[in-house]
């Protein structure tokens, strides 16, 4: 059993979806052909469906989140992008955006707290913000003060820990991406990147064609179902039939939200106490545990020998915190499991 927060446990159907991909040759199918458009229709189709994706915003398969950076930087951004971020993958995500731009601007906030938008005025470039910071399990639940504080800017917003268990009111970004191994419960070597119309007029504007995957190439392909490269087949075969069998997100969201607050009132009589005091703030996706290093050691340990992983701390947080994620892949007798050890 693993309640890593990514790579993560994956849909028990993908061992029966990837024996039918083997059996009907998805395996080696070519992805410009009839049958690998039509796939690729499909998964687009299923997202919308299943994620409540407004019509009118574009899907597209990238390899990772970390590519979704670096499209942001040369594709979208003008002059410069503003950085909200408390921790690890939000400063990772200024760091790429660094090396690919002239000018960023970092604003960090405590991890108890959100993010101040209201000190930035006229600003219309690219903001980027972090949804749910899997470093340390903290959440920006509400991104529309964000919209409102930053109207004619793109807002690009990294949800590669909560896309598949929150259901988003995407017309609060621009930009959303997320790599599929966290929370969307597939394999590793994928992303979605999902672009409102307002995004793909900027990306017009600024007329970036220079990379493989500068976002109107990718767009272009898009639109005949077709992609930039060879794609995984397999991984957007897998996306597609998922979508087929899962419950609409706003059924998945409301599951998730009540074990998130099973997990934090659980943990509330432990000797391990959640990191994040402010409970307005917390992920309902990552729950981050906080303890002595001893305790940390003890809990790694006592899982481990009982066949459950559990995630290490990240960063500044590696050896006194251990997080567990709460994905909509893990099944209730894994939770049982786990709760019964502590
Ligand atoms: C894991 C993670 C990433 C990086 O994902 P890759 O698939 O390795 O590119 C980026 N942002 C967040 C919030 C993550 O959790």
């Amino acid at each position: 059993m693993t309640f890593y927060p990514g790579p993560s446990k994956v849909y028990p159907q993908v061992a029966h979806y990837l024996q039918e991909a083997f059996a009907e040759g998805i395996l080696s199918v070519n992805h410009r052909s009839q049958e690998g458009m039509e796939i690729i229709q499909g998964a687009i189709e299923g997202l919308h469906q299943k994620l409540n994706i407004p019509d009118d915003y574009y899907v597209y398969f990238i390899s990772s989140a970390t590519e979704a950076w670096e499209i942001i930087a040369q594709s979208l951004t003008k002059q410069k992008s503003l950085h909200f971020y408390n921790g690890a993958f939000g400063e990772k995500w200024a760091d790429y955006a660094e090396k690919l731009i002239k000018k960023i601007e970092r604003v960090s906030f405590d991890l108890n707290e959100l993010p101040d938008f209201q000190n930035i005025n006229n600003f219309n470039d690219v903001v980027c913000i972090t949804h749910n910071e899997t470093s340390n399990g903290t959440q920006i639940k509400d991104l529309k003060p964000i919209r409102k504080a930053f109207k004619e800017a793109i807002i690009a917003v990294d949800a590669t820990s909560s896309m598949g268990g929150i259901d988003f009111d995407y017309n609060d970004g621009d930009v959303w991406f997320a790599s599929v191994q966290k929370c969307l419960g597939l394999p590793a070597g994928m992303a979605i990147m999902i672009c409102s119309p307002h995004a793909i007029e900027r990306a017009r504007e600024i007329n970036d064609r220079k990379f493989y995957n500068s976002l109107l190439f990718i767009h272009d392909n898009f639109q005949k179902f077709q992609t930039h490269y060879t794609p995984n087949m397999l991984s957007i075969y897998l996306l597609k039939k998922l979508m087929e069998e899962v419950d609409n997100i706003s059924i998945i969201d409301k599951k998730l939200k009540l074990q998130a607050n099973k997990w934090y009132d659980f943990f509330e009589h432990k000797s391990v106490k959640c990191l994040v005091k402010n409970s307005t703030v917390r992920s309902d996706t990552v729950i981050t545990l906080e303890g002595m290093k001893e305790e940390i050691e003890q809990v790694k340990a006592l899982t481990k020998a009982n066949g459950i992983t559990v995630g290490n701390g990240y960063g500044s947080w590696k050896n006194t915190t251990f997080r567990i994620a709460n994905f909509p892949a893990i099944e209730d007798f894994e939770i049982k499991a786990l709760m019964k050890l502590f």
